[in-house]
Formats: structure tokens, C-alpha cells, sequence
């Protein structure tokens, strides 16, 4: 049995499923409890990221891992697959993010690991266990995941133009170490990509 979150965007052919029961996440699609006390968020797997920061934006908050896919993805696929995107740099991936999961383990037992706090840290860190195995130990039918008050700032981007990988080492190090500043995201592209 392989779940799908929804939109198979996996890029590591992780929802072929060859003779298998491919079961559809999507109607599990509820956003059950927006916490703005304890900040978090308890939700459904088939739920897509978008939706997810358009509900918490009107409550003033967001969920930071953003996946390029964030339009289509689902919470259950970037949990199973511990997804990132660009704003990686300040905030981390999915692990970084995910308090507690409802899981249904192959023997069809249903268990609650983690606790919506983020001071808990009792016993072993099953919920680590479980974000980034790709549906291999079970399936994730509700997630507790951490989220943060959108930031208020005024939008700065630049672009720099630097001739070689090393330089581009020395830039980031620089920005981030000397520069004050921890930027939200960052990209490079390579000479071919840009000409392309
Ligand atoms: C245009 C595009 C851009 C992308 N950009 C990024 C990016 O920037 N960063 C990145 O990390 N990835 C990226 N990806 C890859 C992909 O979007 C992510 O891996 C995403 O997390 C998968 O989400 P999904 O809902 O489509 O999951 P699916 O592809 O449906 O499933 C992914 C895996 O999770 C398992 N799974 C799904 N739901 C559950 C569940 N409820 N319980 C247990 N297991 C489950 C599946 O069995 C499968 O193994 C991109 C993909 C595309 C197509």
C-alpha cells in the first residue's frame, strides 16, 4: 500500500506503485485546529501547503518550509519526503517544523507520537522517525506542525553577479556571518542556467 498525497509531485518516483493499492489522501483535507497561543497548527495530511499559509495568514501566521511545488504539494507528502525550499537557509525543512503525528501503522493500529509543545522531549524522537520515510512506516492521517507570526518587514532583494563558485561560497558566508542580516532565502544560478 503506497499513500498518495495528492499531487504525486514527488521528483524520486516514490508514488510508482507497481501491482500496489494506492490509497488517495486527498479527502483528508481539514485544517482542524489553528493554535495562536501555543502556535501551531493541527491539520490534515491531504491538505495542499497553499491553502495551509492562506488559512494561518489570516490569523497573522505561516508555516516556513516552502517546496517550490507549495501550490500542489500536500502536509502529508512534505512531511513523508521532509521537503524544503528556498527559505531553507533561514528557517529549515519540514523536520524542523513538525511537533506531533497521528500515524496508521501496517498493522493497523493508530498512534499519536509527539506532543504540540516545544519543550517536550520526553522519551525516544519517534516523531523524527517518521518525517522523511516516504510512507515506508505508516500513514500520517494528522499533524501537529509548528508555525511562526508572518514577519513584519519591508521586502529586500538583490542580486549579485560573481564570476566563480568560490566567490559565491565567500558572498553567503559573508552575508550571513558579517552581514547583520539572516536572509529569508537565497538562489544561485550558473552561468548556462541564466544564458538558458
Ligand atoms: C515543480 C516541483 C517543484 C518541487 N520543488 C521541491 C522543493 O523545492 N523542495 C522539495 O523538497 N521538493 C520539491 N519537489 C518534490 C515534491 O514536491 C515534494 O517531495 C513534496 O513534498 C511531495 O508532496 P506530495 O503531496 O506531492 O506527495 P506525493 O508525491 O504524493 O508523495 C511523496 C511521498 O510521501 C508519501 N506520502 C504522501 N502522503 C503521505 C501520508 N499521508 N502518510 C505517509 N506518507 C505519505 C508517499 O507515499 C511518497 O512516498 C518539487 C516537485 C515539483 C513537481
Amino acid at each position: 500500500m503506497v499513500p498518495w498525497g495528492g499531487a504525486g509531485t514527488s521528483l524520486t518516483g516514490a508514488v510508482s506503485c507497481d501491482g500496489c493499492i494506492l490509497i488517495d489522501m486527498r479527502g483528508m483535507n481539514k485544517i482542524l485546529e489553528v493554535n495562536t497561543v501555543d502556535w501551531y497548527v493541527r491539520v490534515q495530511p491531504g491538505v495542499i501547503l497553499d491553502d495551509l499559509n492562506r488559512e494561518l495568514n489570516k490569523y497573522g501566521f505561516f508555516f516556513p518550509p516552502d517546496p517550490a511545488s507549495h501550490y500542489m504539494c500536500t502536509v502529508g507528502g512534505i512531511i513523508a519526503t521532509d521537503a524544503g525550499g528556498m527559505r531553507a537557509v533561514k528557517y529549515g525543512t519540514v523536520k524542523d517544523w513538525v511537533l506531533a503525528l497521528k500515524v496508521v501503522l501496517p498493522s493497523g493500529d493508530v498512534i499519536k507520537v509527539g506532543e504540540p509543545l516545544r519543550k517536550n522531549r520526553a522519551g525516544y524522537d519517534l516523531v523524527h522517525l517518521f518525517v522523511g520515510s516516504e510512507g515506508t512506516l505508516g500513514i500520517i492521517t494528522e499533524a501537529w506542525l509548528r508555525i511562526m507570526p508572518l514577519p513584519r518587514k519591508r521586502l529586500r532583494a538583490f542580486i549579485a553577479y560573481l564570476s566563480d563558485m568560490e566567490s559565491l561560497a565567500k558572498f553567503v558566508y559573508e552575508v550571513r556571518s558579517r552581514g547583520g542580516v539572516i536572509p529569508e532565502l537565497m538562489e544561485y544560478m550558473d552561468y548556462y542556467s541564466v544564458r538558458l
